[in-house]
């Protein structure tokens, strides 16, 4: 039975799905490295809960319990106690790796570990655990209190009784699982960061500019949001690393990144958590920046 979870990154994601866990009655402890990271969140996650107030879709009693079920916390001693562990820490193998070496020996036998990850084998990062028929990956889509779906991943060795707690988990936290096979970037980001990476080389190649090519997705193909406008919101570091994962997992060229999205990240212009990315944030407006 899951009652406690620790969320490993208290950035969008980890910050999201501590909301979530927290308004379905889950106790949960977020941890980051980054103690600014970590002051940052639970302001963070009340500013979110109380858009959801505004909008009667929770009520003033639950924004206050789920907040009372949040606690943050720097080192990982702060979730040794947690009935399932899900890291939501930036897309990068060896980060996650070396995190997952950092919890050897420190969560309780019987804790479930997951991962967030966007795009990496959860078979080879499972590899990495002292628990692989304890791990899986648990896809939430951003912006989580508003997303429907959380993709499953099983890795080779995750035992069936894990795959079936992370699933009630998952629809105790009003979300509808749907399972992908662990291939590169899953379902979701197989599909949809090509399609951000081709609008990228379509900008790139000057086929049109920011403001064309996402009022022309937004009002040619009815997305709700133009793909550089969304590549900002998923973050261009995310973006960047889930194609790079495409490109060499699938070893075809049809995924290799748009130079311009290297040459963003490079430039620390990673969207909209940094304030600038394909649009400048700073004003009330968003500003495309070429
Ligand atoms: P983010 O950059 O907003 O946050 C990452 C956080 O991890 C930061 O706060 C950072 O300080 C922290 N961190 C780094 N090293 C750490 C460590 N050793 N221990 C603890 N914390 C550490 O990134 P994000 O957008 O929240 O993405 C996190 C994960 O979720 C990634 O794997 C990403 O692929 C995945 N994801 C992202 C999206 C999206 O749209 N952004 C959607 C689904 C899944």
């Amino acid at each position: 039975m899951i009652e406690t979870i620790g969320i490993i990154g208290a950035g969008q994601m980890g910050n999201g799905i501590a909301h979530v866990a927290a308004l379905s009655g889950f106790n949960v402890t977020i941890i980051d490295v980054n103690a600014e990271q970590l002051d940052k969140a639970l302001p963070a996650i009340e500013q979110n809960l109380n858009r959801q107030v505004g909008k009667n879709t929770i009520t003033k009693d639950d924004k206050a319990a789920a907040l009372t079920r949040i606690a943050c916390g720097k080192g990982i001693d702060n979730i040794s106690a947690c009935d399932l562990v899900i890291e939501a820490a930036a897309e990068n193998e060896a980060l996650k790796k070396e995190i997952f070496g950092t919890l050897k020996g420190v969560l309780k036998p019987d804790a479930i570990l997951c991962t967030n990850t966007s795009s990496i084998s959860v078979t080879r990062l499972a590899a990495s655990t002292d628990r692989p028929g304890k791990f899986m990956g648990m896809h939430f889509m951003n912006p989580v209190p508003r997303m429907e779906l959380v993709e499953l991943v099983r890795g080779i060795a995750t035992d069936v009784d894990t795959y079936e707690t992370i699933r009630e988990v998952t629809l105790r936290m009003g979300k509808t699982p749907a399972m992908a096979e662990d291939f590169p970037a899953f379902i979701v980001n197989r599909i949809l960061l090509p399609m951000i990476n081709e609008a990228i080389y379509a900008l790139y190649e000057g086929v049109g500019t920011v403001e064309a090519i996402d009022t022309a997705m937004k009002l040619g193909a009815h997305h709700p949001m133009g793909p550089l406008e969304l590549a900002d919101f998923i973050g261009l570091d995310t973006c960047h690393a889930v194609m790079q994962v495409l490109y060499e997992g699938l070893a075809d060229s049809k995924y290799r990144p748009c130079p311009l999205l290297a040459k963003y990240v490079e430039a620390g212009w990673l969207g909209r958590k940094t304030g600038k990315g394909f649009y400048d944030y700073a004003g009330e407006t968003p500003i495309p920046t070429r």
